[in-house]
């Protein structure tokens, strides 16, 4: 699905460097390397904090730490995610109510907020699935008129940029109150281990979200809430400071991937082609079709005879997920994420694809002869 050592080998000269230098400084722990790169990740997104640490999920986690919510406060989430998105409601004593997504963008739609809404709502968290913007206009309206918290998870779209109807432009992850990003290794900014950053624009918040994830700390030995250990490492920022430079252009190749896809399968009946959603870019974490009057199985079985990866992202939706058994939304009716679960199909998308690979999966998948 992924080839993150073609991608090493194109940048090993750059990468090597920086890692070196790490080696031969031997900061390991909150190097010089983490403040570098996160001033270059603030410039990049326009965010003015971001706070790195250890992943994407402890991201959330220390997002929605920091917003002094109440046991029981209810936080809005989609229905079809990674479980993170979900989980890390629960693990702080929030109530997760889950949110049924538009069956041709896979995101949540703005307008369905309302009928979740009950006095205990506090916050939300729009997911940019896949790699394109929630419709965060109508969103942040919505937030403002129900005083939600809005906490992006933009683990999959970072470099994705959203247009508010007045023509302003931004990053996915800057536009809430608080942003969520991942770079695992396959995410569009992936590092050689795991990472995630928190942005904001507002600095208590920010303080708040620093002091967390650095047990509580402001001041070394002096606690001044309970917190948890989520450092980036200083070798993955230095990897991740060179990425950086060439994130655009890793997007731009995922771009061209989907194109080609679009233009060679959008005519196939038996496959719908990812939508894309009003009013953003598309950073094509991944290529998700929806497969139509066909066993997905099937054809997933016959990509492989030809050493054609495909994966389900993903085959079970949150609220059917045994860990949330106790939460009411357990079972309930959701049957865009159930469709989904039922009939989507991931295709290999990243930064060192060719057009002699593109064209031998197309061309395959067109001579699929199907029921
Ligand atoms: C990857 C991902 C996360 C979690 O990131 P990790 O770095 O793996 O903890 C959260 N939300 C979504 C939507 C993701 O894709």
């Amino acid at each position: 699905m992924v080839d993150l050592y073609g991608q090493y080998v194109r940048l090993k000269d750059e990468i090597d460097r920086a890692m070196m230098e790490v080696i031969a400084s031997s900061a390991f722990i909150n190097g010089p390397a983490v403040r570098t790169f996160a001033g270059h990740l603030s410039e990049y997104t326009g965010a003015e904090y971001v706070i790195p640490c250890g992943n994407g999920t402890d991201a959330l986690q220390a997002a929605l730490a920091s917003l002094h919510l109440l046991p029981g406060d209810e936080v809005l989430v989609p229905d079809f995610t990674f479980i993170a998105t979900v989980e890390t409601v629960a693990l702080l004593g929030l109530t997760p109510v889950i949110m049924d997504v538009d069956p041709d963008t896979f995101l949540i739609d703005p307008a369905s907020i309302g009928k979740y809404i009950t006095p205990k709502t506090k916050a939300i968290i729009p997911v940019h699935l896949f790699g394109q913007c929630v419709d965060m206009a109508p969103l942040l309206e919505e937030a403002e008129k129900y005083e939600l918290k809005v906490i992006e998870d933009a683990a999959q779209a970072l470099g994705a940029w959203y247009t508010f109807p007045d023509g302003t432009r931004k990053m996915a992850g800057t536009m809430g109150d608080i942003g969520c990003t991942s770079f695992f290794p396959s995410k569009n900014l992936g590092a050689f281990g795991d990472g995630g950053a928190v942005f904001t624009d507002d600095e208590g918040l920010a303080a708040t979200i620093r002091s967390y994830v650095n047990h509580g700390t402001q001041k070394k030995y002096y606690h001044e809430r309970i917190g948890i250990n989520s450092r980036l490492d200083t070798l993955q920022a230095a990897i991740l400071d060179v990425k950086l430079t060439h994130l655009d252009e890793f997007i731009e190749a995922r771009q061209r991937v989907a194109d080609w896809y679009d233009e060679h399968l959008g005519p196939l009946s038996f496959l719908r082609i990812p939508a894309r959603a009003a009013n953003t870019t598309h950073s094509f974490h991944q290529y998700t079709l929806v497969t139509r009057g066909i066993d997905r199985r099937h054809l997933m079985n016959y990509l492989k005879e030809a050493g054609i990866p495909s994966m389900i992202y993903y085959p079970l939706p949150m609220h059917r997920q045994e860990a949330f058994s106790g939460f009411p939304f357990y079972h309930k009716e959701f049957p865009v994420a159930d469709q989904l679960c039922n009939t989507v199909m991931s295709l290999p998308v990243h930064t060192e694809m060719n057009e002699e690979q593109l064209d031998y999966i197309t061309t395959y998948i067109k001579n699929y002869q199907h029921g």
